[in-house]
């Protein structure tokens, strides 16, 4: 869509290698490295992420981190309303002058890690049926954020996010792998993962070290679990994984304590576990199991 004159702030898509460059080049943008900058500039993958999100005039689109807007400005015809979070303050006025012909979109200066989102979703998207996050990760925060994303238990339909392509293996790694960890058993608890696309790094600007790829999330009504305790269930997952080379008995010792390593060997052991096993071995109902159990010993 072209919305003015071709050098105008607003003519074309942003998402492409010539108009990020202008862009950049008009505003005399220089990338912070820290904060994951690295811009998309590929039609087809802005279209993928899109379409993964399976948007609408009734719905919403919280974006983390929207640059100078490429995926904001698609997101924002898909949508009914967005929201985009951006901590980089120099990028606010780029952003407001750039989107300013999308009525529906509310740019919030701020750290996605520190906002109170659950409110934040309340408030601003209000009257919506449903609200999913899409965003282009920024590398260095991608874990803590989708962590976030999932234990703020916020009311969200889908996540639908670039990570860097070993974040997404482990997103999605069933047990019994190397990329099975806690980060995987986190993400199946809340939600059915899957991988939409892999993205090779020459479509950012600058292109980054890795390649990446784009993940769904389809958020679960309930847990596929019943876990009494959720803080130790995940304690225990933690601690599982903790040294990725020990058994699970001698993991279970650092959570519990030396004077309770019996019963790091026998609580395991009781519930048909093998305590030799590895913590990468594991099945969510077994971590659920040892974790129900712990809570059921010490009341
Ligand atoms: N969405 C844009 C795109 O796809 O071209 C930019 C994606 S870039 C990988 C990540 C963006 O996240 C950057 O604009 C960066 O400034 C921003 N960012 C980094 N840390 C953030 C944080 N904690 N909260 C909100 N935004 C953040």
């Amino acid at each position: 869509m072209t919305n003015g004159l071709p050098d105008s702030p607003n003519a074309g898509d942003i998402g492409t290698p010539k108009r990020t460059r202008e862009i950049v080049a008009r505003y005399g943008f220089t990338f912070r490295k820290r904060l994951g900058q690295n811009f998309l500039v590929d039609g087809n993958v802005l279209r993928r992420i899109v379409e993964a999100a399976e948007l609408g005039p009734a719905k919403g689109a919280l974006e983390i981190g929207p640059g100078i807007g490429a995926l904001t400005e698609r997101l924002a015809r898909a949508a009914g309303k967005v929201v985009a979070i951006e901590l980089d303050r120099r990028l606010i006025p780029i952003l407001e002058e750039l989107l300013e012909p999308h009525r529906n979109v509310e740019i919030v200066h701020g750290d996605a890690l520190k906002l109170d989102l659950k409110r934040l979703i309340a408030e601003r998207f209000a009257g919506l049926d449903q609200v999913s996050v899409v965003a282009n990760l920024p590398y260095y925060a991608t874990t803590p954020i989708l962590m976030k994303l999932l234990e703020d238990r916020l009311p969200l339909e889908s996540i639908v996010v670039m990570v860097q392509k070993e974040v997404a293996w482990r997103m999605t790694a069933p047990p019994g792998g190397k990329d099975y960890g806690s980060l995987s058993v986190a993400v199946r608890y809340f939600a059915e993962p899957e991988i939409v696309c892999l993205v090779p790094r020459g479509v950012f600007v600058p292109p980054p070290n890795v390649d990446s790829a784009v993940v769904r999330l389809k958020m679960r009504e309930r847990p596929p679990v019943d876990v009494r305790d959720e803080a130790l269930f995940f304690r225990v997952v933690h601690a599982a994984f903790a040294q990725r080379r020990k058994t699970l008995a001698n993991n279970l010792t650092a959570l519990l304590g030396r004077e309770r390593r019996r019963e790091a060997a026998e609580l395991p052991a009781s519930l048909g576990i093998d305590p030799g096993r590895r913590g990468e071995t594991l099945t969510l109902e077994e971590f659920a199991a040892l974790a129900n159990e712990l809570a059921l010993r010490q009341g």
